[in-house]
């Protein structure tokens, strides 16, 4: 899955996602990134929240959708991605070894904020001054 999150010179917010889904996926497989709510979240006045990876573990709590709720009681982008990683490996802490997922956020104000279940996920940042700059996500796992 390739997600990004965004915010325009007049401060609205978009987001978008794109996947192959799971390779060697049961046939008729929905992951979580066609599915708003899961997959990808944007609301103009919290945040916008992508994601990409086991999608059925994300389906199970709305990723995106909770990460929002998260930021909008407060939250920064970063402590949200992180409750919601925390509440997947907390689900089956041993089964969640061997699986990925990753969140990227970005608040109204402008903040952004990563976090994944194993090390290895990375974003990238683009502002008017910075181009691409690769940033590694804090992880659940080390
Ligand atoms: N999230 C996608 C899915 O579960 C897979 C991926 O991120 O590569 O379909």
């Amino acid at each position: 899955t390739m997600g990004s999150v965004a915010m325009d010179a007049a401060g609205n917010l978009s987001g978008m996602c794109t996947t192959s889904g799971m390779a060697f996926k049961m046939r008729g497989r929905v992951g979580d990134s066609p599915l708003i709510g899961p997959g990808l979240y944007v609301d103009n006045e919290v945040g916008a929240v992508t994601g990409s990876g086991q999608g059925e573990e994300v389906i199970r709590m709305c990723g995106a959708h909770t990460i929002i709720e998260l930021m909008r009681q407060g939250l920064s982008p970063k402590k949200a991605c992180k409750q919601a990683i925390e509440r997947i490996v907390k689900r089956d802490p041993a089964r969640a070894k061997d699986f990925q997922v990753g969140f990227i956020a970005i608040s109204k104000a402008g903040e952004i904020g990563a976090y994944a279940v194993q090390k290895g996920f990375s974003y990238t940042l683009t502002t008017p001054d910075v181009a691409h700059m690769v940033y590694p996500a804090e992880s659940y796992f080390a």
